[in-house]
């Protein structure tokens, strides 16, 4: 098939460059525009991006220049990884161009037309598109905050079998997650800080989204309620994040345990090239999961689940391990991509273009 032409809005940023090297030899997606800001535009990727990334950055990129992120770039669609102070006006100026924006942005996610997307939780979401008017054939698809990512990823087998009635969540949460150069150095080595902005009220709305019910007025959401203290701590990549789960019924830690291994994801027959072999991976041994060790299962997109056990005060409590940049961020929203190239929402918005779809 034909590659898809791929521009990366923010791509010089934290998240952008794990597009970058999760781009690097897909076979659906092909990297043709670099944006961001002022800052950037005009140099070579090379000299506008402090790379920060784990491989080194790819040769043919590190030689591109870094354009402005206007409309007007050669690209089917585009991944944003803006920083959310301008996504919101910059996102919705390219969905009125007709391109189709593939977010990690919070600015749009709880619209009620636009799909908060995870593929193996609300693959049926991506409904809402057809009730946004952009004035053309332009839309926006987001991808949640990064730790209601794992949490919603560890709840999802749950809410298929059971009745979840309250969650309480501590997340501890990477650096990498605050962006580049993100939290001082001073105060994140050998601390903890205990508190992210925003992070606790993402956390209790975007979960009611994702594992809402889509109906024909939109998402009917889920009636589960979730309080979250979120800290953040000197760990690189990798978001942990201790769960306890209240359930309408009797639910005891080893039903908590078969559904996790139980599951399987509406889009395992899918073939998407970024979906992991195991959605999530369950730990027996009780010092597991931890992010150094585990966060890269799946090349980052398998979310570890481990220490499933009773709860003194609501049911059963887990832990759970995302890795926040990958899963929870651009190979969340790749993998976004791949799922509405397979649904053929991508196909039809480029009637235009005439490209085959997969
Ligand atoms: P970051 O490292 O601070 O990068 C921000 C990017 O936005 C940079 O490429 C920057 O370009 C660009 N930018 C800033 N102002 C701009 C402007 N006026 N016009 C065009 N581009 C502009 O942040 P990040 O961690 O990658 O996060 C990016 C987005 O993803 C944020 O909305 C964040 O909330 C979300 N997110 C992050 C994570 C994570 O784990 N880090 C997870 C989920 C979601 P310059 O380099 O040219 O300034």
């Amino acid at each position: 098939m034909q590659k898809f032409k791929v521009g990366i809005l923010g791509a010089t940023g934290a998240v952008g460059q794990k597009f970058v090297e999760l781009l690097e030899g897909h076979p659906w997606f092909e990297i043709s525009s670099l944006a961001a800001s002022e800052r950037s535009t005009g140099k070579s990727y090379r000299e506008a991006a402090n790379w920060i990334g784990s491989t080194p950055m790819p040769a043919r990129i590190a030689e591109m220049e870094v354009v402005a992120a206007e409309p007007g770039l050669d690209a089917d669609l585009v991944f944003s990884g803006l920083d959310a102070s301008v996504a919101g006006d910059l996102e919705a100026a390219f969905a009125r161009a007709g391109y189709a924006v593939v977010s990690n942005a919070r600015n749009f996610r709880m619209n009620d037309d636009v799909p908060l997307l995870i593929p193996e939780v609300n693959p049926d979401h991506t409904a809402l598109i057809e009730r946004q008017d952009w004035g053309g054939d332009g839309f926006i698809v987001t991808n949640p905050n990064c730790s209601t990512v794992g949490l919603v990823c560890a709840l999802k087998p749950l809410v298929d079998r059971f009745d979840v009635e309250r969650v309480h969540v501590v997340t501890m949460q990477a650096l990498s997650g605050a962006g580049y150069p993100g939290v001082a150095s001073l105060d994140a080595l050998g601390n903890v800080v205990p508190h992210i902005g925003g992070e606790e009220e993402k956390m209790a709305t975007e979960p009611r989204k994702l594992l809402g019910r889509l109906t024909a007025g939109g998402i009917e959401p889920a009636a589960l309620r979730v309080s979250a203290q979120c800290n953040r701590v000197p760990v690189l990549e990798g978001h942990l994040e201790a769960v306890s789960v209240e359930f309408k019924g009797e639910v005891r830690s080893e039903d908590v345990k078969d559904a996790f291994t139980r599951f399987r994801s509406p889009v395992a027959g899918y073939d998407l090239p970024t979906s992991p072999e195991r959605f999530i991976e369950v730990f027996e041994d009780e010092h597991f999961p931890q992010p150094r060790r585990h966060a890269e299962i799946g090349r980052g997109m398998t979310v570890s689940v481990g220490r499933i056990r009773p709860c003194e005060v609501f049911d059963v409590k887990f832990v759970a391990l995302v890795h926040n940049t990958i899963r929870g961020a651009a190979g969340g929203a790749l993998l976004n991509a791949e799922l509405l190239i397979k649904q053929g929402y991508l196909t039809k918005r480029r009637k235009v273009a005439g490209v085959a779809a997969a």
